[in-house]
């Protein structure tokens, strides 16, 4: 057990507590995130908007821990990220995050199946509980008869559910989406959502979406918009 983690449940997945971010714009200080407070539940599909260059990115990769605050608290799975250390943000990343992207990072020369068993075996989940997994949760987005098969053989439908199945598989706290149907046609876009819909429920997760499309913001139980430094529930 590394210090700082522990496994305690947190009365909420995700909380931010007066969060701040600026960057350095040439001589000025340009402030994207402006006390930042939002707490978001347990199970809960989450969904945050915001115009081009809001800080959209920037709160999830927060929320990743994949950079920290200049000022203010983030809480995941009860973990003060910025108290932290790098390993040990690396560890929360790992078992109970889950990432997925607009662009899909498949890896092309595994299978279906062997980009499923990749976190779980960061995870040290391998064998007989590993194959358990990747073959219920194929079957589970009706996908089993893909398993042996190479990313470019799958639709864009397909891959993007590998990816989401791929940010689940490790049975995260969190799962943290950056317009997950920003590259999809609107057939596809509701392939995608129907999954993405079942997450919150069956995979026991608090999925954070940011997005455009108002059909992902027609499934959230709770919509954000970024606007201004500010986040506001709408
Ligand atoms: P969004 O995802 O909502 O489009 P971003 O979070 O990517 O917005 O960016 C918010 C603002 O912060 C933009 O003005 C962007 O140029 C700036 N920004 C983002 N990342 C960096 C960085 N690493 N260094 C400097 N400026 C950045
Ligand atoms: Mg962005």
């Amino acid at each position: 057990m590394q210090p700082g983690y522990n496994d305690k449940p947190a009365d909420a997945t995700v909380r931010l507590t007066g969060v701040e971010k600026s960057y350095a714009e040439g001589m000025q200080k340009r402030i994207v995130l402006n006390n930042i407070n939002a707490e978001f539940p347990h199970c809960r599909f989450i969904v945050i908007q915001g115009r081009s260059g809001s800080g959209k990115s920037t709160l999830l990769n927060l929320l990743g821990g994949l950079d920290l605050p200049d000022r203010g608290e983030v809480i995941i799975h009860g973990q003060q990220i910025n108290r932290l250390d790098e390993y040990q943000r690396t560890m929360l990343r790992r078992r109970r995050i889950g990432f997925v992207f607009q662009f899909i990072h498949l890896i092309p020369t595994l299978t279906v199946a062997e980009n499923l068993a990749f976190p779980l075996e960061l995870n040290h989940i391998n064998g007989a509980e590993a194959r358990y997994r990747i073959e219920a949760i194929l079957t589970d987005f009706d996908l089993h008869d893909r398993m042996d098969a190479f990313p470019d053989q799958l639709s864009g439908g397909e891959q993007q559910r590998v990816a989401i199945a791929r940010a689940v598989i490790h049975t995260p706290a969190v799962v943290l989406a950056d317009e997950p149907t920003g590259n999809l046609d609107r057939t596809t876009e509701r392939q995608v959502l129907a999954v993405m819909q079942q997450l919150p429920a069956r995979h026991k997760v608090t999925v954070v979406c940011v997005t455009h499309s108002p059909e992902v913001a027609a499934i959230a139980d709770e919509i954000y918009r970024l606007d201004g430094g500010n986040l506001l529930r709408t």
